[in-house]
């Protein structure tokens, strides 16, 4: 690399997901030749939504305000409740317009050989929110690979006598994550959730 900043840049661009060597160094090059209010527009855009963006205080969404949009929008169905792993896939599932209820997302599937236990998602939260009362449904949306089913059981099981639990309709592809099923796969799957 002719300089060590721009071997910086590389190196911090090889951390974001889907990015190798060869794209990471194109992305670079690309940067420095573009105007700088355009490259400073871009770094701007990360610090701002670092600085600004947080987890919404009753789903875990991500909003700027306390609450997210989906938790204050009143037309929304309360008694039914989707637990997701992210964020993103609370926009693959809107998308699909089918679902009208409220979110829950984990932040995350339980995985023990990385380390992820209950306690570290929002899995106290989740049942905080079912004791509260009001929810009848609950739908388990995680994704329908390994640590995602485990997930699916564990809360299940926890849930079993508080609230009606169902799961996504098989038909998404397995292994896979939500955030690629495309709208109709989804909205298929939700339609035809089935009992846990
Ligand atoms: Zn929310």
């Amino acid at each position: 690399m002719p300089s060590p900043a721009i071997e910086n840049l590389v190196a911090q661009l090889t951390r974001l997901p889907s990015i190798g060597q060869r794209t990471a160094r194109r992305l670079a090059f690309h940067l420095l030749q573009v105007p700088k209010e355009e490259a400073i527009a871009l770094a701007e855009a990360i610090v701002d939504v670092k600085e600004r963006v947080h987890f919404c205080a009753e789903c875990g969404n991500l909003t700027e305000e306390e609450l997210c949009s989906i938790c204050l929008d009143q037309r929304r169905d309360r008694h039914l409740l989707c637990v997701v792993e992210q964020p993103v896939d609370v926009v693959s599932l809107e998308r699909t317009h089918e679902f009208r209820g409220l979110y829950h997302v984990l932040g995350g599937a339980l995985s023990p050989l990385d380390g992820v236990e209950p306690r570290d998602l929002r899995i106290a939260d989740l049942l905080r929110r079912i004791d509260a009362g009001g929810v009848e449904e609950v739908v388990i949306a995680t994704n329908p690979n390994m640590t995602g089913e485990a997930t699916a059981s564990y809360i299940a099981d926890q849930l079993r006598g508080r609230a009606r639990v169902t799961r996504l309709a098989s038909g998404l592809p397995v292994g896979g994550d939500l955030e690629y099923a495309d709208e109709v796969t989804l909205g298929r799957a939700l339609e035809g959730r089935r009992e846990m």
